[in-house]
């Protein structure tokens, strides 16, 4: 409800008549009211707060007396809502609420004045109302428009009857005055109202005055904090429990409350200070925080005191209040923190181990001196970048994953060895102890420990170099004393042990060099010969090493391998089997240049080299022997055991290509008959003289073999029978000293046995000798 709309006059006056005053709602005299109007109009008549209200008796009596004094059949206290008319009071007959729309009243609230209607049935205005038509049958009206704040027509006291009449000036006279009163009840009524929700309100305010208050009160005596306020002499006005009791607990002044003493007699020693910050608060007008001691009976005390100037209604400062709280322990307690932290902050900076800090998203966070050292980079290169970029590439994937296995730890301790590149390029081996730390807001930091274990590393690999090594030089030294060709272990070895691309032992063949053993295999039987000035034949006749850094432009180095090896280097050393001749040579070889050839690989090659020179010498002597067991020592012929091996190797290669392969077996005429007449040591050379001039004859794929005592035996493989013994005739022809032989040979069919075929040479021999001898006779 606006004020102004129900402003109630405390008097409206006591003006008879039927007209509203100036300046009030319902002024305008319309039959239609505006919007406007008629909305002011039912903000005042709700401002009541009447409607729909249980009746009241003094409404009820002065109801009945308009009935009473007008002769009239009902009578009723009508108010006009928006769309109905309720009454208030009523006697006679009717219903309490009727609509708007059919009622009479309607018309005087929207006059705004007194309405008489003798007769309604005759009245076009009223005839057709249910009220008229109907039941209850009203014919006569008269209505006075209520209005309570002297203005507003909230609606009508109306009296009404069965049949038509009027009312005399007096009567209506009446009806006015108690309309008046009807009027004056209703402002009474509301006026009781507005009271006593006044005084709810009042009381209301009161009690949250007093909750607020008593709020205040709690927090003041329940405050560690001292509260007080005190005036610009500095005598104390109000001092909370937390001030009484620290006064009350000793001092000079203890005993008596503080309010009402003055600072210097409670707070001798510090009276001054406080005084003087009060004044500096008072004269600025603002609040300030100050650092202020006080001096108990325990001791000094630091407190914070937070002090606000007391302002009265002209704007003039009267007083100062404060808050002082008591710090000394969070000062101690700041302090030892600062403390602590210097303390570890130097063990940080200061620790011979590199510590780091790395957080979630694996950044550094704070790296010490010692750390910085390690990694050689800065603390300002480092912190906020990646902590995996000082790591080598290849360890990069591992430490990302170092987060799972800390969780996955037993006591969350992961221990690893990682390779740290130095911005030069330089490799550190860094062994590292990590674990999580907790971190702001949930987060989890790594905290790792460094420690630069290179030197370890080195000496461990070195080691394990060295075992494998000698379990490389063992394994070939083993392999030479089981009497094995170790010549291909000896250059597997250089290869893996000196890491080199290419390994090859070149040894003499002929007049060259012959690549009898390689890790490469196209390398194999390709020959050095003198003409190339190669370095390998420099070495093998100067039995001098030699090592070639860089063979981009260097000259001597052999073609095929110059192509393998091109812009590498080459190591090439002796290997002395014999006191005279060309040395076998072996040959290392890396693809990329090796500046350096380290100590440890030189000595591996030279060692190995040495081994290879023990294999040699034994694959020679195995090869002296076996040459041994299979030559006949009088006439240097191969004897019947290396007959029968090579024999059978004709045979698989005539049976293979299906060329021919002639057999011959030949016996020296009378050569019993010879040693008698001329000696057995002349009957010997006669022998040997025979053997040379016979192998002479014959091509060198031919065999020549001394069958046994004076008889021989030849192969001659692609060979027919007419070319056969045509060279056997060469043969024949051979035997010196004027002594003949015989000779009997068979043309291998294909399908014979070696022995059946010797067997025909046999007969065909035994043919010849039976013939006279001094002959070539065919099976
Ligand atoms: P034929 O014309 O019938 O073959 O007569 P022959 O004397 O050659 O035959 P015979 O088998 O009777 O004699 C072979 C002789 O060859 C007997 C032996 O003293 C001699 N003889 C065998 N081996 C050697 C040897 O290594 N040196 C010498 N000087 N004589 C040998
Ligand atoms: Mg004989
Ligand atoms: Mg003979």
């Amino acid at each position: 409800m606006t004020a102004s709309a129900v402003a109630v006059n405390a008097d409206p006056g006591d003006t008879a008549g039927s007209s509203g005053s100036a300046g009030c709602v319902s002024d305008a005299r319309s039959d239609a009211p505006s919007d406007d109007v008629e909305r002011l109009r039912l903000e005042v008549l709700r401002s009541f707060g009447v409607l729909d209200t249980p009746a009241e008796t003094e409404f009820d009596e002065l109801c009945e007396l308009a009935a009473e004094i007008t002769g009239a059949a009902a009578a009723r206290v009508n108010l006009v809502d928006a769309d109905r008319v309720w009454a208030f009071s009523m006697c006679g007959p009717g219903d309490r609420t009727l609509a708007r729309e059919v009622s009479v009243c309607r018309h005087v609230v929207e006059q705004a004045d007194t309405l008489v209607v003798a007769d309604l049935a005759a009245d076009p205005r009223f005839a057709d109302l249910p009220i008229v038509a109907g039941d209850p049958h009203y014919r006569f009206y008269a209505g006075v428009p209520l209005q309570p704040d002297g203005c507003t027509v909230l609606g009508s006291l109306c009296v009404a009857d069965f049949v038509p009449r009027t009312l005399t000036s007096a009567q209506l006279r009446q009806l006015e005055r108690i309309a008046r009163q009807v009027s004056a009840q209703l402002r009474r009524r509301r006026l009781a109202l507005d009271l006593a929700a006044e005084v709810a309100a009042r009381r209301a305010a009161e009690a949250s005055r007093d909750a607020h208050r008593r709020l205040l009160d709690g927090v003041l005596d329940n405050s560690d904090s001292m509260i007080y306020a005190k005036d610009l002499s500095g005598r104390f006005l109000f001092a909370n429990r937390a001030l009484e009791r620290l006064v009350r607990a000793g001092g000079p002044a203890a005993g008596r409350p503080v309010a009402g003493r003055s600072e210097t007699e409670l707070f001798p020693a510090t009276a001054d200070a406080y005084h003087r910050h009060d004044i500096e608060v008072a004269a600025g007008g603002q609040a300030q925080t100050f650092r202020e001691e006080v001096q108990t009976p325990a001791g000094p005390r630091r407190y914070q005191s937070h002090k606000f100037p007391l302002v009265d209604e002209h704007g003039r400062v009267w007083a100062v209040a404060g808050v002082s709280t008591d710090v000394t322990e969070l000062e101690n307690e700041r302090r030892r923190h600062a403390e602590a932290e210097q303390r570890w902050l130097q063990l940080f900076e200061r620790s011979p181990v590199g510590v780091a800090l790395i957080d979630e998203d694996g950044r550094w966070l704070a790296v010490n001196p010692a750390f910085c050292a390690l990694v050689a980079r800065g603390e300002d290169e480092l912190v906020g970048r990646s902590a995996v970029d000082v790591l080598h590439p290849e360890d990069r994937p591992h430490a990302r994953r170092l987060p799972e296995r800390i969780r996955a730890s037993a006591d969350g301790v992961v221990r690893t060895h990682r390779r740290v590149v130095r911005p030069g390029g330089e490799v550190r081996w860094v062994e590292t102890t990590v674990n999580h730390l907790p971190g702001p807001d949930g987060t989890s930091h790594t905290l790792a420990h460094c420690q630069d274990v290179t030197e370890r590393v080195e000496a461990e690999r070195a080691r394990q170099q060295t075992e494998a090594d000698l379990d490389a030089v063992a394994r070939v030294t083993r392999q030479i004393q089981s009497g094995a060709d170790a010549r291909q272990s000896i250059v597997d070895a250089v290869g893996q042990l000196a890491h080199a691309d290419v390994v090859s032992l070149l040894e003499p063949a002929g007049g060259d060099l012959r690549v009898t053993t390689t890790t490469a295999g196209d390398l194999r039987h390709q020959t050095v010969s003198p003409t190339d000035d190669s370095v390998a034949h420099l070495v093998a006749c100067t039995a001098v090493e030699q090592f070639l850094p860089d063979l981009a432009g260097a000259t001597g180095v052999p073609a095929e391998l110059h192509r393998r090896i091109g812009g590498g280097s080459m190591y090439v050393l002796p290997i002395r089997t014999a006191t005279h001749g060309p040395a076998s040579v072996l040959v290392a070889g890396w693809t990329r240049p090796v500046a350096d050839l380290d100590d440890r690989r030189a000595a591996v090659v030279r060692l190995l080299a040495d081994q290879a020179a023990v294999a040699l010498r034994q694959a020679a002597l195995l090869a002296e022997l076996e040459t041994l067991a299979s030559t006949d020592p009088l006439t240097a012929l191969a004897n019947r055991r290396r007959w029968d091996q090579e024999l059978g190797t004709l045979f698989g290669q005539a049976r293979r290509s299906g060329a021919p392969l002639t057999v011959a077996l030949l016996d020296l005429d009378h050569f019993k008959r010879f040693n008698d007449t001329r000696g057995h040591a002349a009957g010997d050379r006669h022998l040997a003289a025979f053997a040379a001039a016979a192998r002479a004859a014959v091509r060198g794929d031919d065999l020549v073999a001394r069958w046994g005592g004076e008889e021989f035996a030849v192969a001659l493989p692609n060979c027919p029978a007419q070319h056969g013994e045509a060279v056997l005739e060469r043969i024949r022809a051979t035997v010196p000293h004027g002594q003949t032989c015989s000779i009997g040979y068979a043309t291998w069919d294909g399908t014979e046995s070696a022995d059946e075929l010797i067997g025909r040479a046999d007969r065909a021999l035994y043919a010849a000798k039976g013939a006279g001898r001094d002959q070539v006779r065919a099976a």
